[in-house]
């Protein structure tokens, strides 16, 4: 196998396995392990290969994906022939999304291992395998493009952005969200899964001819009504927020646990700490999360809580009110060359100041410059590295207006340790000392 060329960073473009990104600190190169899914074997055997071959840290993406980083150009012939002789990864050829279906991270889709009852209206693990599937087929889809299938159990998948959502809304029915507020349905499953597969190839169809047409989103309400032959419905009845951390029981009492990466990522050492848990508690499957962690299924629950008490001592996130979930951070200093600032370290200072008002539910995005990788879409506090320190923008993107510039250094040394922002401003006389 010869060595790739990083590709360049034009608009759109996603990294893969294949097609490495150059970075600051080496390639990055993105895995996209099949159905998110890693036997305990598997996370183990890959973090082997992240201290062989690149610099160790490892990170879990909003699309389920693991990243290597800092891998040489020499070595990326050799890890690919290793990923691939392992099965670890499952590239799929040409420019299109390499993970196009995201479900809930309490699922097993992969063939013959039975999941955990959440409650689900359908299947929705082998509904997303026959998307999947025929997906990979289409032509002409966009990198980006994904479809969320959410069975309608437990595990709502609502604050997981897709441009288009397969939801189950009763036993054996299925709505279709589309952008807009856009409802259709609700179908049979295979009727849900032909009308989305109808939708995408009109989408694919409509893109040589209007390279504007980057997302589903972009398309105009009649064009989506064009393309989907089924009558509009209502919005499914909404369902409370789920967790994206902690201890999760099964309608049989088996259970599984999930765990998060602070900002998305960690060194080998812990994965590999965390997969020889999961190997010691009998889990046969870990699952990768939209919420840049791994859930371990199908446990007793004694189990589960040992897993979590062990992931807990590596310094993972365990329970959802763990304020780093609050935060969103890109890679920034030294790992990206178009970084400002060290974003992922001042963000973990800030989530530690910043922790009531997380937990009262602020979202914070700290990022390294203007392109905002980890979260390209508004929060309510945005900080971006610029020279000098972070442009603060106010309930807004990256990109947008900033209000000022922080000189975040000298606000945070005024700070004793252990003193959280909120507490410290919210003092009578307003003033710090
Ligand atoms: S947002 Fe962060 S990771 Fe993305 S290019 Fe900028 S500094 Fe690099």
């Amino acid at each position: 196998m010869t060595a790739a060329s990083p590709a360049s960073l034009r608009r759109g473009w996603c990294p893969s396995t294949l097609r490495p990104m150059e970075t600051g600190d080496g390639w990055l190169v993105r895995l996209h392990p099949p159905q998110a899914c890693l036997t305990p074997p598997q996370l183990i055997a890959i973090t082997a290969l992240a201290e062989r071959f690149g610099n160790g840290l490892i990170e879990i993406t909003a699309r389920a994906n693991l990243q290597l980083r800092g891998i040489s150009a020499a070595a990326h012939p050799e890890l690919v022939a290793a990923l691939l002789r392992e099965r670890l990864v499952d590239e799929v050829a040409g420019e299109g999304p390499q993970r196009l279906v995201l479900t809930s991270p309490l699922l097993d889709e992969r063939p013959g291992f039975p999941g955990l009852d959440f409650g689900d209206c359908v299947d929705a693990a082998a509904l997303a395998r026959e998307l999947a599937a025929a997906g990979r087929e289409l032509a002409g889809l966009p990198p980006k493009c994904a479809i969320v299938v959410d069975g309608g159990g437990a595990m709502a998948l609502d604050g997981v952005a897709a441009d288009l959502r397969l939801v189950g809304v009763a036993p054996g029915l299925v709505s279709l969200g589309l952008p807009h507020g856009l409802w259709y349905g609700p179908l049979a499953p295979d009727s849900a899964l032909t009308a989305a597969l109808a939708l995408l190839r009109g989408f694919a169809a409509m893109r040589p001819d209007r390279p504007e047409l980057r997302r589903l989103r972009d398309c105009t309400p009649a064009n989506l009504a064009a393309m989907i032959a089924t009558p509009r419905c209502a919005a499914p009845a909404p369902r409370p927020a789920p967790a994206r951390a902690g201890l999760f029981t099964a309608a049989d009492g088996r259970c599984a646990a999930m765990v998060a990466l602070p900002f998305g990522r960690c060194g080998a050492g812990v994965l590999r700490r965390l997969g020889e848990a999961a190997a010691a508690g009998g889990a046969k499957t870990l699952r990768l999360t939209p919420w840049r962690g791994l859930s371990c299924l199908d446990l007793e629950r004694a189990a589960a809580l040992r897993f979590l008490a062990q992931a807990e001592e590596l310094g993972l996130i365990v329970a959802d009110g763990d304020p780093r979930l609050g935060v969103q951070a890109c890679a920034g200093r030294p790992a990206c060359a178009r970084a400002q600032s060290d974003s992922m370290a001042d963000a973990a200072v800030l989530a530690e100041r910043l922790a009531p008002l997380l937990a009262a539910g602020l979202s914070l995005h700290v990022s390294g410059c203007i392109k905002g990788c980890a979260h390209p879409g508004p929060a309510d506090l945005t900080l971006v590295g610029a020279e000098g320190g972070y442009d603060l923008v106010v309930g807004g993107a990256p990109r947008d207006e900033a209000l000022a510039r922080l000189d975040l250094a000298a606000i945070l040394a005024r700070l004793q340790p252990g003193q959280d922002l909120y507490s410290r401003l919210a003092r009578p006389s307003g003033r710090m000392p």
